[in-house]
């Protein structure tokens, strides 16, 4: 059984950022990765995508993207970005190894992989939000005899051309794939929608909607929600007649309700104009040949895209630990461990408006910080964060971190929406 100063599960770009900040941090930290190479999930997206969040807000620790990648770098420009990234800090994978379980041994934890034993005072678990593709239980879906594949599984409109295809939730990801099948050759797309989001820019006058919310969140939800609401009127306009009735609530208000992300328009809004994306209510039960619809109407698509989300599939790992609250994501994230797990830290499963690589970012260095912070005999601001620090950004651990008591505006360490912009929620 080998011991390690810190143990990191999962070579996502979490993964990666903590051990990272870890490693700079002093420590000799490992990352246990079940595939066999860097961020292999990178690998698993649809083709035509592209971040939301621009370049220069989606840097991990001390190494940025490259200019060349552009402002909204591609699948494949992200994927040479996380495999330079392990390259320029030398990170130590250990691939082609499946955590199976963590558990307290004294004051350390054990962590018990298919290839053996580790232990280690520190554990960061990184296996990432999106982990476990989840379709809903819909009446009588095992009875429909058409394919039904979740969006996970989407790679490109190829197998789609001449079909109708009904995709299934409009987050990000649902949206983004209606759209690539209706820029293709679909014969019809049809996009069912339970709770209708609302529609920004991705950005309006060269400002990215995620700067704007970083910008902008510490301020009143409606003053945020009024901010957004000109340009989005600008850009998007009204698109009830086209079935997305406008929300109920403003745009950020609306995530801090309900948790919903706005979508942001990589052309839906042209396809929804043009007609070639019909929107129609939830999906309620399936029989043989139909999808029945909760306004009593029916459609008889030739195949079902369910962008229905992910589950975060901890259980296993860490469920009999206490640490997990009851939807199954993590009680505390970013620096805050419970008393009764100290050193077990849980980084990227938050859902923040602010960009997700930009925020694992962020907790990656409050991680290494509070690991510092603990070190007998060691000064909490070292030299190695002001090296990381280039943008020279207020760094300092939010209050909500170190004390869990959230403040408006800003996360709270528990893993419920938190207030920051957008991944698609597939
Ligand atoms: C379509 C799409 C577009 C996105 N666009 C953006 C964007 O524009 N901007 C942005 O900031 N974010 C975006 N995101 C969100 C987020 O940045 C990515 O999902 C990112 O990959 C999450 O990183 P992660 O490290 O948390 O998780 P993952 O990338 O999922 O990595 C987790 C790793 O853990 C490994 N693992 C899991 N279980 C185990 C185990 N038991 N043992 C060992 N290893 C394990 C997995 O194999 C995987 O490599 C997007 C997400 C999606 C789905």
């Amino acid at each position: 059984m080998s011991e390690h100063d810190a143990i990191v599960i999962g070579a996502g770009p979490a993964g990666l950022g903590v051990c990272a900040t870890l490693q700079h941090a002093g420590l000799k930290p490992v990352i246990l990765e079940r595939a066999d190479q860097v961020s292999p999930r990178w690998h698993t997206y649809y083709d035509r995508l592209r971040l939301q969040s621009p370049r220069w807000l989606t840097n991990l620790p001390g190494y940025r993207f490259p200019r060349n990648a552009g402002r909204w770098p591609g699948r494949d420009a992200v994927i040479d970005y996380l495999e330079a990234y392990v390259e320029h800090h030398g990170l130590h994978i250990n691939f082609g190894r499946t955590v199976e379980r963590i558990d307290r041994d004294g004051d350390r934890w054990r962590v018990r992989t298919s290839k053996g034993d580790l232990t280690s005072p520190v554990v960061v678990v990184a296996t990432g939000y999106n982990n476990v593709p989840h379709t809903p239980a819909w009446d009588g879906l095992d009875t429909f005899e058409r394919p039904v594949l979740h969006g996970s599984a989407f790679k490109n409109d190829e197998p789609f051309r001449g079909k109708h295809v009904l995709v299934v939730g409009a987050g990000n990801s649902g949206s983004e794939i209606a759209t690539v099948l209706a820029e293709g050759d679909a014969a019809r797309v049809t996009l069912a929608v339970r709770t209708t989001p609302h529609v920004a820019p991705r950005q309006a006058f060269g400002v990215p909607a995620v700067l704007s919310i970083v910008m902008m969140r510490r301020l009143p939800p409606r003053i945020v929600d009024l901010m957004l609401a000109g340009p989005t009127r600008m850009k998007v306009g009204n698109l009830s007649r086209y079935g997305l009735e406008r929300p109920d609530l403003g745009l950020y208000s609306k995530y801090l309700a309900d948790g919903v992300t706005p979508i942001l328009d990589t052309g839906i809004v042209k396809m929804l104009r043009a007609g070639r994306i019909e929107v129609a209510r939830a999906v309620q039960s399936f029989d043989t040949q139909h999808v029945n619809l909760a306004d009593g109407s029916t459609v008889s698509p030739d195949v079902v895209i369910a962008a229905t989300g992910y589950r975060q599939g901890l259980e296993p790992l860490v469920g009999h630990l206490g640490v997990l609250a009851d939807d199954g994501r993590p009680k505390v994230i970013g620096p805050a461990d419970l008393p009764d797990a100290r050193g077990l830290f849980f980084i990227g499963y938050s859902h923040p408006l602010s960009g997700n690589i930009r925020d694992m970012a962020l907790d990656a260095r409050r991680i290494a910080r509070t690991l510092q912070g603990r070190q007998p005999g060691r000064r909490r601001r070292s030299p190695w964060r002001r090296e990381f620090d280039y943008r020279k950004r207020r760094a300092t651990i939010p209050h909500s971190h170190s004390s869990l008591t959230p403040r408006r505006g800003e996360s709270d360490g528990h893993a419920a929406p938190n207030l920051e912009l957008a991944q698609p929620t597939a």
